[in-house]
């Protein structure tokens, strides 16, 4: 009798944070695995992690189920590799959607890879695709279709998108409603990648500063973002509450397995 298929997800090293799966990848990691994932074409789902999504998940039984059964989940948030650390493992680095999205296009403009932007307000994603297309010439943003719509729309949408034959879907449209709408709608887009990445055009159409990068460095650009957006505050009201529960129950973070 024939083994049955490792899932994808329990073959990359990963850690459990109150019950949601995180990997423990660095960012030439996460390329790899989502370039593997095109390459094989099946639909599958990344997840960029924050401290403010674990803290969701505890209530959000659907979004949990979400990002434990997604087969890539990164680590986008300083908060994520403290909680580690604090429990003496070792999570690389933050890989966040804003990096994964320049990556992206940086291979799209050596390999032809073809992006779709989904998400924002009307206008930004097209911004953020006209700036990354004159910084890296060649790069391949196939459609943009902006994350105001409603669910009537959304069967033609989704026709859209798999008409234009990207590679990759970029979807920012907020943590959890992004991760949920990718879920719903993956096998219909049939994208051999589909990957939640909040705020990133707002960042890369250039009307959203990004932290300084030493800013960035001191795990401060949450603090930021909120000083230039106080819609934010509700997302950052959630970081004490994470740190409450990492200080107070270390032993629900564990290392869930090592790959194989
Ligand atoms: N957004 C969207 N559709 C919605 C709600 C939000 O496209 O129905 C967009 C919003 O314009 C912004 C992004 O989703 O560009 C959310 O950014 P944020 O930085 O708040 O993301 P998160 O912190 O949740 O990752």
């Amino acid at each position: 009798m024939e083994a049955a298929a490792v899932p994808v997800q329990e073959t990359i090293p990963a850690v459990s944070l109150f019950g949601v799966r995180i990997h423990a990848v660095n960012m030439d990691e996460a390329m790899q695995h989502i370039l593997r994932f095109v390459r094989e074409g099946i639909p599958r789902q990344v997840v960029t992690a924050d401290s403010s999504m674990v803290v969701m998940a505890q209530k959000d039984e659907y979004l949990r189920e979400v990002i434990n059964q997604a087969d890539l989940v990164t680590p986008d948030s300083i908060g994520i590799l403290w909680a580690c650390r604090r429990q003496g493992i070792v999570v690389p680095e933050r890989v966040s959607g804003v990096d994964i999205v320049v990556r992206l296009v940086q291979a799209s403009a050596q390999t032809g890879l073809r992006l779709y932007f989904l998400g924002a307000q009307p206008g930004v994603a097209e911004e953020a695709a006209q700036r990354l297309q004159m910084r890296y010439p060649g790069a391949q943003v196939v459609g943009c279709q902006h994350g105001y719509f409603s669910t009537e729309a959304e069967p033609d949408i989704v026709r859209r998108i798999r008409e234009a034959q990207p590679d990759v879907l970029c979807v920012a449209m907020g943590i959890p409603k992004q991760e949920k709408w990718i879920d719903r709608h993956r096998h219909a887009l049939k994208v051999p990648v589909s990957i939640g990445v909040g705020g990133t055009f707002d960042v890369l159409s250039g009307r959203v500063r990004r932290a300084p990068l030493w800013v960035q460095r001191i795990g401060m650009e949450w603090l930021w973002r909120v000083g230039h957006n106080p819609r934010k505050i509700s997302k950052v009201m959630l970081l004490p509450r994470f740190a409450w529960m990492v200080l107070t129950n270390q032993h629900a973070i564990e290392v869930v397995h090592n790959g194989r």
